[in-house]
């Protein structure tokens, strides 16, 4: 697994050279970045590989060489995940990161009940309790086969009719609640998953944003968690092919369990078509109706 650091910021077309000078004394190796030219300010987004030599450290030392020398304050981030073969060949389990790359895969909940509580006093992040059937307007489905509502992924009459003949297990299925146009509604499910996977490694990637607040002391708020990582032998035994990770995430609101899904659950969603095989999100194959799984990394 490859941790890429995207940096995106405006410079003055003249300091073009300057600036990519200032990489490479902080060791920092870019290639001739793509350039977007707007007025007389020129876009600047480099990629580059973190790795031992190229620590985050490194990279904040960078970030105030930047600021100092161009007075650069305002540095856009986004990190990549990038997997090998062997990674994508090997992993149990898979996390889903979309079913398509386009917002359509987002649906608005309509007024689930939930009952919600405090869980951090510092950030505000809440904890939520689902009280009733997902409710949304099931005609936004359309003819996609699993759309993700709050965290949770609501799958059509087709996709539940797939799994079954694939003899898929390890959830439970809630019939969603229709809100919205009788013309065009559809029967939906919530997948459910019966089982909690162990505790990830503690080996498990984590970020944060250096040009942002640090993170918050309940270590869910402004971390960048890398991809999902588990022991051998915590997965030895699984069975089943939908799970809940331990761990929780949050949507800048709420905090939510992840679903991961086997490697047979992703290999029966490829064989039927539902989606091209996709490997990372800068994979050509990744379309709009097209899903993303990450392998998760064993230890
Ligand atoms: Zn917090």
């Amino acid at each position: 697994m490859k941790v890429e650091l995207e940096n995106l910021f405006s410079i003055d077309e003249t300091s073009e050279d300057q600036v990519i000078n200032v990489y490479n004394r902080h060791g920092i190796a870019i290639g001739a970045p793509e350039i977007r030219k707007r007025n007389l300010k020129t876009k600047f987004n480099p990629i580059f590989t973190l790795n031992e030599d190229v620590t985050y450290e490194k990279v904040t030392a960078l970030y105030e060489s930047l600021e100092r020398e161009f007075g650069i304050v305002s540095i856009g981030e986004r990190f990549y995940f990038e997997f090998s073969d062997i990674e994508y060949e090997r992993a149990p389990l898979f996390t889903l990161n979309s079913t398509g790359n386009s917002p359509e895969m987002f649906l608005e909940d309509k007024g689930t009940l939930f009952s919600l509580s405090t869980h951090c006093k510092c950030c505000g992040l809440m904890d939520k309790e689902q009280l009733s059937p997902i409710v949304i307007d099931t005609t936004q489905m359309k003819d996609r086969h699993l759309v993700h509502v709050n965290g949770y992924w609501v799958a059509s009459e087709e996709l539940v009719s797939l799994m079954k003949k694939e003899n898929l297990e390890g959830y439970e299925l809630l019939e969603v609640i229709h809100q919205g146009p009788e013309e065009g509604k559809q029967p939906a499910y919530q997948i459910i998953p019966r089982q909690m996977l162990p505790e990830s490694s503690k080996d498990r990637v984590k970020l944060y944003f250096a040009t942002e607040q640090p993170p918050c002391s309940c270590g869910l708020n402004g971390v960048i968690t890398g991809p999902d990582t588990y022991h051998h032998e915590d997965l030895k035994d699984l069975k089943g092919d939908v799970f809940y990770s331990a761990e929780f995430s949050h949507d800048g609101l709420y905090l939510y369990r992840k679903t991961l899904f086997s490697r047979r659950f992703r290999e029966a969603i490829i064989k039927n078509g539902i989606s091209r095989e996709v490997r990372g999100e800068k994979d050509p194959n990744f379309g709009p109706t097209d899903w993303l799984f990450d392998p998760v990394l064993i230890k």
